[in-house]
């Protein structure tokens, strides 16, 4: 199954049978714009270490935060919690995962 990738700034579509590794998420081709994985979906944690708002070590320490919770935050809340990112930047990922996925986002 290939991998569905779109750049987040122009819309551009790419395929590729091999998924892209976390940290090194290449640039689009066209306008040098950040490329996420559309299909399948990233989740937000995913998301925010490719835009580069906050790095793997801190989502793994959050992640081990939330599984240790009684009563479990929704991820983003936590990491704001946490001060390892900014509300504006959670809804600023949030909002890419909505375009991303419904395919709503311009092209
Ligand atoms: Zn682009």
């Amino acid at each position: 199954m290939a991998y569905k990738f779109k750049c987040v700034d122009c819309g551009d579509v790419s395929y590729s049978a091999a998924p892209l590794e976390l940290q090194k998420f290449p640039r689009c081709e066209k306008c040098g714009g950040r490329i996420l994985r559309v299909q399948p979906p990233m989740k937000l944690g995913e998301i925010l270490i490719a835009l580069g708002m906050m790095s793997s070590k801190d989502l793994k320490r959050a992640l081990e935060v939330q599984s240790g919770m009684t009563e479990r935050l929704v991820l983003g809340k936590l990491l704001v919690k946490l001060n390892l990112i900014g509300m504006s930047e959670v809804e600023r990922a949030l909002q890419i995962q909505r375009e991303m996925m419904s395919g709503s986002h311009t092209q």
